[in-house]
C-alpha cells in the first residue's frame, strides 16, 4: 500500500493487540500482566467494543444460570466482580419463586445468567485495570493495513488525527471483531454465510429509563409474557406492531428503570461496508424512537419510557472468521467433543438469528442447547501468518458455532488465552502461535484463574467471588 512507506513510526512493542473489545482488552492485560510491552489500538475513543460503545451492556455466557457457578472465570470473573463490588455491574439472581424478575428472566428463559453493568463507568473499570496493567492505549485509531514479510507481519499500519502511522512487534492479535488484521494480511476469512455471504441482523442498540419496572413485573407474571410473543402476535393482526422482528426483549440495567431494550433488528447489513454500516445507524435510529412511541402506548410500565443512550456503534453480530488448520464444526458441539487444548468454555445456546427473518433461530428449533462448549486453542490461530492469533467473534468455526462462542463471556476467555499466548511468543517460549506448548499454556491459565473444567465444579469461594455469591 502506498500510505505504508509514508507512515511515521511508533517504534516497536512486544505485543500489537488490534481492537479493545471484550476479547482485546482481556488479551492486552493479560499480555501486559505476564511481563510483556504491550500497544492497545482502539478505533473508538474508549475500551468495551459493542459492550460499551456498542450498548450491548450485558455479558453473557460466562456464568450458569445457576448464579453461584462461573463457566469463565480468570479476568471476565475478576473484572465482573470488581464491577459489581463498585455498583457498576448486576450479577442477579432468580426469584425464589421462579417468577419474573426484571434482573433475568422466567424459568421459559432465563438471563440469569448474565452480568449486566453501566457502560460508562465500565469503559472507565476496563481502562482503569489496562492501564494498571501497564498497557499503552491508543484511541481513535484504526488497523487500515498489515505489512508482511514472508510469513510474518513486520507492522500494521494505523490512522488517527496524526496521519498515518507503523508499528511493529514480535506478534500481533487481531480483536477487532471483524479480522480486520488477518485479511489485510492475506489470511483465509469467510464473510457470513459460506452459501451467500448473508450475516445474521444487525442492532443499534438503546438503554431506556423511566420505565415502571414494578408494573412490568406485574404484567408478565399476570399474563406469562415471556417476550410479550402473544401480544406482538395480536398487535401483528391488528396491524399496529409495524415491525420485522416478533419479539420484546429488555434486560435490566443498574439505575432503577433502565433497561437496555435488544429488540429492534435489521436486516441485509453487511458490517465490514462503510456504506451499510451507515444506513444501519439511519435505520437503526429510526427504528428506536418508533419503538419508544410503540412501548409507551402498548407496554405497560413503560408509558414514561425515555431513550437514555444510543449505542455510538452499529451492533453487528457478524462478519468475517478466520478460516484456521482447525475448524470448530457444529458435529463437536452437539456431540460435546472434549478438547485437549481447551482454554475457555461457553456456556450459552445457539444464538443466530436467521439473515432474512431476524426472529427466527434456525438451530435451537432442531437442537438442544449446549451446556459447556469448549473452546480449542487451534481455532484461534489463522493460516499463511505465523506471529498473529485471533480471538473474538472472529475465530475458525462453523457459522452456527457463532451462536455459544460469539457472546462476550467466552470472548474475554480467548482474550485472556491470546494475550498469555502473545507472551509467550513474544518472549521467545514458542516460535510461532502454532507452536505453542498448550499444555504450558493451560497450566499457565489455570494459575491465572482460569477455568479448565467447564465451569467450577468445585463452587470454590475465593475472596473475590464473594460478592457474587451474596
Ligand atoms: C445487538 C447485539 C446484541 C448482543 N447481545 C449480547 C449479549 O446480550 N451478551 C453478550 O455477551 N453478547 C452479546 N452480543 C455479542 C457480543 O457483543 C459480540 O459478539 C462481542 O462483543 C464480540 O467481541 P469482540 O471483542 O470480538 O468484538 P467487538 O465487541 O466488536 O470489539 C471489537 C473492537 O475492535 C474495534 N475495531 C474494529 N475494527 C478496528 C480496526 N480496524 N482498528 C482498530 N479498532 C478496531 C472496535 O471499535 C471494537 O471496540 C450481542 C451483539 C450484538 C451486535
Amino acid at each position: 500500500m502506498t500510505y505504508s512507506t509514508d507512515a511515521r513510526s511508533l517504534g516497536t512493542y512486544d505485543v500489537v493487540v488490534c481492537g479493545g473489545g471484550p476479547t482485546g482488552v482481556c488479551a492486552a492485560i493479560a499480555a501486559a500482566e505476564e511481563g510483556r510491552r504491550v500497544l492497545l489500538v482502539e478505533g473508538m475513543g474508549q475500551l468495551g467494543g459493542i459492550g460499551t460503545s456498542g450498548l450491548v451492556s450485558h455479558w453473557l455466557g460466562g456464568r450458569d444460570t445457576h448464579p453461584t457457578r462461573w463457566v469463565v472465570g480468570g479476568l471476565f470473573r475478576r473484572l465482573s466482580v470488581s464491577a459489581a463490588s463498585k455498583g457498576i455491574a448486576l450479577l442477579p439472581e432468580p426469584e425464589p419463586d421462579g417468577s419474573y424478575s426484571p434482573h433475568g428472566w422466567t424459568k421459559r428463559g432465563s438471563l440469569v445468567g448474565g452480568v449486566a453493568f453501566e457502560p460508562f463507568e465500565m469503559a472507565l473499570h476496563l481502562e482503569e485495570a489496562a492501564v494498571e496493567a501497564g498497557v499503552d492505549l491508543l484511541y481513535f485509531t484504526r488497523v487500515v493495513d498489515a505489512v508482511t514479510d514472508g510469513s510474518r507481519i513486520a507492522n500494521v499500519i494505523l490512522h488517527n488525527k496524526s496521519g498515518f502511522l507503523a508499528v511493529s512487534a514480535s506478534v500481533f492479535v487481531d480483536a477487532t471483531g471483524d479480522a480486520d488484521v488477518a485479511e489485510y494480511a492475506g489470511c483465509p476469512t469467510q464473510l457470513g454465510r459460506e452459501e451467500d455471504r448473508l450475516m445474521t441482523p444487525v442492532t443499534l442498540q438503546v438503554h431506556m429509563d423511566g420505565i415502571d419496572e414494578a408494573a412490568l413485573k406485574a404484567y408478565i407474571d399476570e399474563h406469562d409474557a415471556f417476550r410479550f410473543l402473544d401480544e406482538i402476535e395480536e398487535w401483528t393482526r391488528s396491524g399496529e406492531w409495524p415491525f420485522i422482528y416478533n419479539r420484546f426483549i429488555s434486560v435490566k440495567m443498574p439505575g432503577v428503570g433502565t433497561f437496555m431494550v435488544n429488540t429492534p433488528r435489521i436486516t441485509g447489513v453487511d458490517g465490514t461496508d462503510g456504506a451499510a454500516v451507515t444506513n444501519g445507524m439511519i435505520q437503526g435510529r429510526k427504528e428506536i424512537f418508533m419503538l419508544r412511541d410503540f412501548m409507551r402506548t402498548h407496554i405497560p410500565g413503560c408509558e414514561k419510557a425515555r431513550v437514555k443512550a444510543v449505542g455510538s456503534s452499529l451492533g453487528v453480530r457478524e462478519t468475517r472468521r478466520i478460516r484456521g488448520e482447525f475448524h470448530l464444526s457444529v458435529n463437536d458441539v452437539i456431540d460435546g467433543t472434549a478438547f485437549e487444548d481447551a482454554i475457555a468454555y461457553s456456556c450459552y445456546g445457539w444464538d443466530l438469528p436467521d439473515p432474512n427473518k431476524p426472529s427466527y433461530q434456525p438451530m435451537s428449533e432442531k437442537f438442544k442447547a449446549p451446556r459447556h462448549t469448549p473452546i480449542p486453542y487451534r481455532v484461534m490461530i489463522p493460516q499463511k501468518v505465523d506471529n498473529l492469533i485471533c480471538s473474538g467473534r472472529i475465530i475458525s468455526v462453523e457459522r452456527d458455532v457463532l451462536g455459544p462462542l460469539r457472546v462476550m463471556g467466552p470472548c474475554m476467555g480467548m482474550g485472556e488465552a491470546a494475550g498469555v499466548a502473545a507472551a509467550f511468543v513474544a518472549s521467545g517460549n514458542a516460535e510461532t502461535f502454532g507452536k505453542v506448548d498448550t499444555e504450558s499454556l493451560r497450566a499457565r491459565l489455570r494459575e491465572r484463574g482460569v477455568i479448565l473444567e467447564g465451569h467450577d465444579t468445585e463452587m470454590r469461594r475465593s475472596p473475590e467471588a464473594g460478592v457474587a455469591e451474596r
